[in-house]
C-alpha cells in the first residue's frame, strides 16, 4: 500500500507503527455554524481511508477533533448572546448529522478542545522548560527558531518566511520575539471563555489543541495525520514544532492532505462566502451522492463543485443501486457459489479495485472497477445467470462499496419518488404535446435504467 506523503513528497510504502493497526488523525472543524460540502470533503476522504485500511484487517484507532474555543464561535455567541459552549454543541449536534448522512462512521473519539484544557497547559509547560516556548504578560508563545526542523512538513524556509511575513506581526502580539513566533496561550479578553493556567487566566491557541489531543489518544508518534492542504502550514507545520519538541519523537510517519473543493476554481470557504452547507445539499440531494461525487476524484485533485458534476454522480449512483437491487431479487437469498469462470472474473474486479486502493487511494479508478463490475453483472443477469451466481456477485459488489462507504440499499422510496415525478412530468409533457421534453424524460429514465410500460391503467414502470 503507498501513501502520497507530504513530509517526503513521494509515494511512501506503508508501514504501520505496530503490526496489524493503524493510528491516524485528522483534523476537525471549528463548530460555530453548519458545515459545507469542503470540510466535507476530508471528511469523507478519510473515512474511506480507515475503510479500506479496516477492509485490509487492520484496527484502526481514528481520532478527530471538535474545535470549540476559537474566536469565530465566541463572536457567534456574542451574536446570539449566549454561552460559546451553546454555539459549539449546537453544531456539533448537527455536524454529527450531517457526518450520519454522508455515512461517516463514527471516530474511535471525537475529542473537545473545551476537555482538554489540562493537557494543553501541561504540553505548554513542558515546551517553557525545555527552552521552546517563553511567556509575555501572559501570552505563551512558542520559540520557532529553536526547533530545528520547522518548515519541513511546508517546505518553507524560516528566514524567507520572516523577510515575507513582517505582516504576520498581529495586533497585541508585539512582545513576540521573531515575528514567526505563534501563540500557545492567550490571555483572556472580556467576554471570551477562559480557563485558569500558571500564565493567568486565558485559552490556549490552536495548534496546540491537536498535539495534545493526538498525543492522548494515539500516543507520541501516530501513523497517519490527516487534514486539507491548507492545515500544512502553519497548522500542521507548528503541530509537528510543538509536539517533536515536547516529547523528542517524530510525531506522524505519513502527513496526508487532501485538495480543496473547490466552486468556479476558487476554494470553498465560510470567509468568501461562495459556499454550499452539507444541509443545503442535502435537501437537493441524498447525501449518498454527495460521497460518491466527492470519491469519483483523486483526493489530491482539485475538485469544482457543479451541478453537472453532481447529476453525472447521480447517475453513476442509481446505476450501481439499481444493479445491486437486480442482484438481489435475482439471488433471492441463495449462498454465493461461481463458477470457476465467474470466480476468474470477480478475483479481477477485486484485484483493480485494491490496486487503485493501494495506489495512494486513488477512489476514481476504484470506482471505474465497480463500474466495469455492474456492467459485467447487469451482461450476466440479462443472460439468466443462476441465483448463487447473483449472490456471488452482490457479495463483492456490496463488500466493494461498502470500502467506498457507498450503501447499495440505498432507499428505494427516495428512487422511487423520483421516478414517479419523471414519469408524471412525461404524462403533462404528452399531454402539451410536447413530444421532444417526452422523449427526454424517457431517454433519462432509461439511462436510470427504468422501463416504462404504456398499459390501460396508465403507465406502469419497472428495473430493467
Ligand atoms: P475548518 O473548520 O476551516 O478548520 O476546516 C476543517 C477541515 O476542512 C480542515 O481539514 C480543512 O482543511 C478542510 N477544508 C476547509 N475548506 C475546504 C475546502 N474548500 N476543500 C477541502 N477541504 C477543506
Ligand atoms: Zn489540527
Amino acid at each position: 500500500m503507498r501513501i502520497f506523503n507530504t513530509l517526503t513528497r513521494r509515494k511512501e510504502e506503508f508501514k504501520p507503527i505496530e503490526e496489524g493497526k493503524v493510528r491516524m488523525y485528522v483534523c476537525g472543524p471549528t463548530v460555530y455554524n453548519l458545515i459545507h460540502i469542503g470540510n466535507a470533503r476530508p471528511m469523507i476522504f478519510f473515512d474511506t481511508v480507515r475503510r479500506y485500511f479496516e477492509y485490509k484487517n487492520y484496527e484502526v484507532n481514528y481520532v478527530s477533533n471538535f474545535t470549540d474555543v476559537d474566536d469565530k464561535i465566541i463572536k457567534a455567541a456574542n451574536a446570539e448572546g449566549v454561552e460559546s459552549s451553546v454555539i459549539s454543541e449546537r453544531y456539533i449536534e448537527e455536524c454529527k448529522k450531517d457526518m450520519e448522512g454522508m455515512g461517516i462512521k463514527p471516530a474511535t473519539k471525537n475529542p473537545k478542545a473545551t476537555e482538554e484544557i489540562d493537557g494543553m497547559i501541561r504540553m505548554i509547560q513542558t515546551l517553557i522548560d525545555k527552552g521552546f516556548a517563553y511567556e509575555v504578560n501572559g501570552t505563551v508563545y512558542y520559540r520557532v527558531r529553536k526547533f530545528v526542523g520547522y518548515g519541513k512538513l511546508s517546505g518553507k524556509n524560516l528566514d524567507d518566511l520572516r523577510s515575507g511575513n513582517r505582516t504576520l506581526l498581529v495586533t497585541g502580539e508585539e512582545d513576540k520575539d521573531d515575528p514567526m513566533d505563534f501563540v500557545l496561550w492567550k490571555p483572556k479578553k472580556e467576554g471570551e471563555p477562559f480557563w485558569p493556567s500558571p500564565w493567568g487566566d486565558g485559552r490556549p491557541g490552536w495548534h496546540i489543541e491537536c498535539s495534545v489531543m493526538s498525543q492522548k489518544y494515539l500516543g507520541e508518534t501516530i501513523d497517519i495525520h490527516g487534514g486539507g492542504e491548507d492545515l500544512v502550514f502553519p497548522h500542521h507545520e507548528n503541530e509537528i514544532a510543538q509536539s517533536e519538541a515536547a516529547s523528542g519523537h517524530p510525531f506522524a510517519h505519513y502527513w496526508m492532505h487532501n485538495a480543496f473543493l473547490n466552486i468556479d476554481n476558487r476554494k470553498m470557504s465560510k470567509s468568501l462566502g461562495n459556499f454550499f452547507t452539507v444541509r443545503d445539499i442535502s435537501k437537493r440531494y441524498d447525501l449518498q451522492v454527495l460521497r460518491f461525487f466527492m470519491l469519483s476524484a483523486h483526493y489530491r485533485s482539485p475538485l469544482n463543485f457543479s451541478d453537472e458534476l453532481m447529476a453525472a454522480a447521480k447517475s453513476g449512483l442509481e446505476r450501481i443501486v439499481n444493479c445491486a437491487v437486480a442482484l438481489r431479487e435475482r439471488a433471492a437469498d441463495a449462498a454465493p457459489a461461481a463458477s470457476d469462470e465467474l470466480k476468474a472474473a470477480l478475483d479481477g474486479y477485486r484485484e483493480k479495485f485494491e490496486a487503485a486502493m493501494d495506489d495512494d487511494f486513488n477512489t476514481a479508478d476504484a470506482i471505474s472497477a465497480v463500474f466495469e463490475l455492474v456492467k459485467y453483472a447487469n451482461t450476466c443477469l440479462a443472460g439468466g445467470c443462476g441465483k448463487d451466481e447473483a449472490a456471488a456477485m452482490l457479495e463483492l459488489l456490496e463488500t466493494l462499496c461498502g470500502v467506498l462507504g457507498v450503501n447499495t440499499e440505498v432507499k428505494n422510496d427516495s428512487l422511487d419518488a423520483e421516478v414517479e415525478a419523471l414519469i408524471e412530468e412525461r404524462q403533462a409533457a404528452r399531454k402539451e404535446k410536447n413530444w421532444a421534453k417526452a422523449d427526454e424524460i424517457r431517454d433519462k429514465l432509461t439511462a436510470m435504467g427504468i422501463v416504462l410500460e404504456d398499459t390501460r391503467e396508465g403507465v406502469k414502470w419497472k428495473r430493467a
